[in-house]
């Protein structure tokens, strides 16, 4: 008993020390999507270090962690990651790291249940796609600066102005967004894609939105959708439909051809981030550049 006493209390003691004074000084954070990843950096600036698991048009919901990443995140001081069943795959190790006294942190926690969209198909019950609604993401900025300043105290008033500036550019970003969505009809404001990534787009910015495959990319769309949405889109004269960089651009490429065996023409209206940002170093590898270019996609298509 003394044993495990004294084994409990070194365990203690040790992850204690880590929690203090992380290795360089800076603190190790990992992050999930490209989309966390960027507004963890945009906060913490040079005083974090901060390592993405996906990259570029990695999809969250079918990813899986690598021996490599159990790794880095069993040497974080802070994880922070979707939530709400985003990460489907990575419940599981989430869990052990908690259990190893690692913080980890759901960045839909900043957002009140009620705001939520509602789904049955996430074992969370809500739809995980909160990033897009840039409302959403301010709330979520505003928490992400509370969680690094709790960790590290000394640099909370960098982090606060880091914060306040990275919220006037998500105020701006969501007037922007909202002019030029203004130059579309609003009877031609259908947004049909590979999956049902934008519901919270469609909810803030006054979008049907249709996706072809449910919610998460993990169930495949069966003949029956396919044709149901082919019949959807004459119906509605829709003039383009969208695929993602994240999925497989053959679900909507099936789309489309079901729509010209109907004697009709539907168009692919280009390639829409939904689950991941573009590639690190381009406009569209921030969060602010891919919705600016998601939505002139979608306008330009369109209209
Ligand atoms: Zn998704």
């Amino acid at each position: 008993m003394k044993k495990i006493v004294l084994i409990l209390l070194t365990f203690t003691f040790l992850s204690a020390c880590k929690d203090a004074t992380p290795s360089n000084g800076k603190l190790n954070i990992v992050t999930t999507t490209t989309m966390i990843t960027d507004l963890v950096n945009q906060i913490g600036g040079d005083k974090i270090n901060v390592e993405g698991l996906m990259g570029s048009g990695v999809d969250p919901h079918l990813y899986k962690a690598s021996e490599g990443d159990v790794t880095k995140l069993a040497k974080a001081n802070l994880i922070f990651y979707g939530g709400l069943h985003l990460e489907g795959k990575l419940v599981d190790v989430f869990e052990k790291m908690e259990r190893q006294n690692i913080k980890t942190i759901a960045v839909s926690d900043a957002l009140d249940k009620k705001t939520l969209i509602s789904s049955a198909l996430f074992a969370s019950n809500y739809d995980p796609h909160i990033w897009f609604d840039v409302r959403n993401w301010e709330r979520i900025t505003t928490f992400v600066v509370q969680k690094l300043s709790e960790a590290s105290p000394e640099n909370a008033a960098f982090f606060e102005e880091n914060g306040k500036k990275y919220l006037e550019k998500l105020k701006a970003l969501d007037a922007e967004i909202r002019t030029i969505i203004s130059k579309l009809p609003e009877e031609k404001r259908i947004l049909v894609t590979a999956h049902d990534a934008f519901n919270y787009f469609g909810k803030a910015y006054g979008f049907e939105v249709v996706g072809l495959q449910g919610l998460s990319t993990a169930t495949e769309a069966g003949v029956q959708d396919v044709q149901n949405l082919a019949n959807f889109i004459i119906d509605k004269k829709v003039k383009a439909i969208f695929v993602e960089s994240s999925v497989p651009r053959r679900t909507i490429e099936a789309l489309q051809a079901a729509v010209n065996s109907k004697q009709h023409q539907v168009e692919i209206g280009g390639t829409l981030y939904s689950d991941a940002l573009g590639n690190a170093g381009t406009v569209e590898g921030t969060y602010i550049g891919m919705f600016k270019y998601n939505v002139n996609t979608i306008v330009n298509a369109l209209k």
